[in-house]
């Protein structure tokens, strides 16, 4: 099942091994997009790993700059130690920033679910103080959201907007496609009223038109973000039409639990996997 289930994810992702992800982030470059890469993995809970983690983000920083792609890095917190405690989630993300300070890149922290939501505001508050190219990501599906986005442009942050790809309770997130819709639309209003730098990171065309208007009203730094591998038609439109567009290029062994994300996403995806897994079973 893992195989057919690969056969289908590897769309989403650069391959296993950093230079892939390199490549990949080169290719995007090439294109006119900028490249945010994410190692894949999440939930780590050893110190050894978490440590092995930090290395590796260190060596790819290195990298972004001596191959010199254009972009940076997104990371999870639970990546860099926060199941383990927020102190050394906290000092993990800083050696990394100091090191993409030295390089121009910019880090993205990824919003995990929402029991982890406070700490990292929590954390992104505490380096965005020293740190200016920082952002962090902000779910629409969660009813908490509106006030922390209120909170954190008072401070200047840096947003990239999602819809959220957490399944959360109906006490803290809204449950449908409407309403989250809806929520995405209040917040990128707040973004382009009172934000500067932000991210439109949806594949959602009647919310990137919803964008595209605000950005006639509203003259604001922001670029339209999407995942490697999804809506690649609709990538050099935007491009073409002088937005800026950012690709997130996931790259590991670590696969799976992304790869289950986008599948549910699209009803369409799964089907694709039922008729690929039935294919491949035929003599
Ligand atoms: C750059 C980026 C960073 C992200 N970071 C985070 C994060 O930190 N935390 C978090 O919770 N979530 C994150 N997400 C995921 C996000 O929350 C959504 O789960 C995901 O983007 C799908 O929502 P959508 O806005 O594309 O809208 P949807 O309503 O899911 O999709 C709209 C349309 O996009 C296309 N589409 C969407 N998904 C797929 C797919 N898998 N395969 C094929 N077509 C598809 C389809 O045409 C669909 O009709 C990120 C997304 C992006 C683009």
């Amino acid at each position: 099942m893992e195989k057919f289930l690969f056969s289908i994810a590897k769309q989403w992702i650069a391959g296993d091994s950093m230079q892939q992800a390199l490549e990949s982030a080169r290719l995007a470059n090439k294109k006119g997009m900028d490249a945010i890469i994410n190692r894949l993995g999440e939930h780590i809970t050893t110190k050894s790993q978490v440590e092995k983690t930090v290395k590796e983000y260190l060596n790819l920083i290195s990298n972004l700059k001596r191959s010199k792609v254009e972009g940076g890095v997104s990371i999870k917190p639970t990546q860099l130690g926060l199941s383990r405690t927020k102190k050394e989630c906290l000092k993990n993300y800083e050696i990394i920033i100091e090191r993409s300070a030295s390089s121009q890149s910019f880090v993205w922290i990824d919003m995990e679910s929402s029991e982890h939501t406070d700490d990292t505001i929590g954390i992104y508050l505490d380096l965005f103080d020293k740190y200016e190219r920082l952002g962090i990501a902000i779910q629409a599906n969660l009813k908490r959201s509106r006030g922390d986005l209120m909170r954190l442009l008072e401070k200047g942050a840096k947003i990239r907007l999602v819809k959220g790809a957490y399944r959360e309770k109906k006490e803290n997130a809204f449950q449908s496609k409407r309403e989250v819709d809806e929520n995405y639309r209040t917040l990128m209003e707040m973004l382009f009223v009172k934000g500067n730098e932000f991210g439109i990171a949806t594949h959602d065309s009647i919310l990137i038109e919803n964008a595209i208007k605000l950005s006639k009203a509203y003259e604001k730094k922001f670029e339209f973000q999407m995942l490697k591998g999804i809506r690649d038609e609709l990538k050099p439109e935007l491009l073409k039409k002088g937005f800026s567009v950012s690709e997130y290029i996931p790259y590991g062994t670590n696969w799976l639990p992304y790869s289950i994300r986008r599948l549910k996403e699209r009803k369409r995806n799964i089907l694709l996997l039922g008729s690929s897994f039935i294919h491949s079973h035929r003599v």
